[in-house]
């Protein structure tokens, strides 16, 4: 019996200069010769040196503020195993989630039950693993939490008015205090105040910095009823998609100055946070091929996309779409149009953008990806890359009218093989990392 398998990472080590373009381009040319049955496929390229340069660039900017790495965003396994070797906790909002990083060796005290609203299996299941820190917002949890996790260290989760955020999590400013008392009164452990500003592209900086200082009367209330909260959670919210590093840099700037204001050493208050796409949104490209095209030359009377204008649309069928690959609001928030990718440099035919509608391939009406967007002329067969695709895309997809959920496949520059070959050997299970062909 083998008890002591040893997990491969298989990845591709580029040199550096090679564009993620010229690896796709690689990637379809070794599909192509000889043919193979997944030739067209769609695949996601994750980039594990991204998510290094990403952890580096929190370091330099946020050093004192720990992170624990919010699971649903990507619970690819490779991606928990680097960010578990780079020193990084956890969050998770299920059992499952819980289960899996605890799989890999994660240990339980850097790992954030971050949902405040728990199935009650799933909070003792966290009570028997001894996962202790946890989020809430109601009376109802507090009442559950007494119930099957009294020794829970709690961290009140508040969703402050100028957020704008949904009502479905965070209590009201106004609950913070009852809430509080009733915790005291029931000798609840409270900890700590949570706050999620949420995944917009671009999150202005002052709703850091306000909601930073909205919560320094949280602790003040907390510990003025005898409650030991050293601990604010900031949340995730921060920028990941590709050239973002200065906004990152000016929302982390204008960050630490609120926290020299209301949190310095002082306060006895250590500052966490919960990037998720931070992370993980840069470092995946997804290819797809276009299975099919029509061009629609709409008549005046019709009901088409164009009719308005009446002039033709250039249509495409992907076999990505909302269903395998993109979500609903994935579309709508952050995607940008996909990258032609063909062997051959681009000729004069290829960069004139014609009115184009890029739907994906199941037989849902709905299923979109852009109904109005400018493309070069692209034929059946051919291949489209989307950038930024490294997150929210492959934790939530299904195989909806049967079509594939795109494969994976991991590259990493060369130079930091050093580093992977470190982090990769610090979880439980040793891993070793191992260059591949496609
Ligand atoms: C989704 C989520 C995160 C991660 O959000 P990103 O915008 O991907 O950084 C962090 N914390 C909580 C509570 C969340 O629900």
């Amino acid at each position: 019996m083998e008890l002591l398998a040893t997990p491969t990472v298989r990845l591709s080590l580029y040199d550096k200069g090679t564009t993620i373009r010229e690896i796709a381009l690689e990637r379809i040319k070794v599909k192509a010769e000889p043919e193979r049955e997944d030739l067209e496929d769609p695949f996601i390229i994750y980039d594990l040196g991204d998510v290094v340069a990403k952890d580096n660039q929190w370091r330099e900017m946020l050093p004192n503020i720990d992170t624990f790495f919010a699971v649903k965003s990507n619970p690819d396994p490779v991606f928990l195993r680097l960010l578990l070797g780079l020193g990084r906790g956890f969050d998770c909002s299920s059992k499952n989630e819980i289960k899996m990083v605890l799989d890999l060796g994660v240990s339980p005290d850097r790992i954030i039950f971050a949902h405040p609203c728990k199935q009650e299996s799933h909070l003792r299941f966290a009570r028997e693993k001894g996962v202790r820190l946890m989020t809430f917002d109601t009376e109802e949890e507090l009442h559950k939490v007494k119930r099957v996790h009294p020794d829970a260290k709690l961290i009140l989760r508040v969703r402050f008015d100028f957020l704008k955020m949904p009502i479905k999590f965070g209590c009201r400013e106004s609950q913070v205090r009852p809430l509080l008392e009733l915790a005291k009164n029931m000798g609840l452990s409270v900890t700590g105040v949570s706050f999620y500003v949420g995944s917009v592209n671009t999150i202005s900086p002052q709703v850091f910095v306000q909601a930073i200082q909205h919560s320094r009367p949280i602790f003040k209330a907390g510990r003025e009823l005898g409650l030991e909260m050293d601990l604010l959670d900031i949340g995730g919210g921060f920028p990941g998609n590709l050239h973002t590093e200065e906004a990152f840099e000016k929302l982390a700037e204008a960050v630490r100055e609120a926290l020299e204001e209301h949190f310095p050493p002082s306060s006895g208050v250590t500052v966490i946070a919960e990037p998720g796409s931070f992370y993980t949104r840069s470092a995946g490209y997804l290819v797809a091929n276009v299975m099919a095209k029509r061009i629609d030359r709409p008549n005046k009377q019709d009901e088409t996309i164009n009719s308005t204008t009446g002039s033709p649309v250039w249509m495409y069928y992907l076999n990505v779409g909302v269903h395998n690959a993109f979500g609903l609001d994935y579309v709508d928030c952050f995607l940008k149009r996909p990258e032609l990718l063909r062997q051959e440099e681009p000729g004069e035919q290829q960069l004139q953008l014609k009115p184009s509608c890029l739907w994906g391939p199941t037989c849902h009406p709905k299923d979109v990806i852009f109904d109005k967007c400018m493309m070069p002329e692209m034929e059946s067969g051919d291949f489209v890359m989307f950038h930024d695709m490294g997150c929210y895309v492959k934790s939530r997809v299904s195989e909806f009218n049967g079509f594939e959920i795109p494969q994976t496949c991991y590259i990493a520059p060369r130079e930091i093989r050093p580093i992977l070959k470190q982090v990769f050997s610090a979880g439980k299970n040793d891993v070793s990392v191992c260059g591949c062909r496609f």
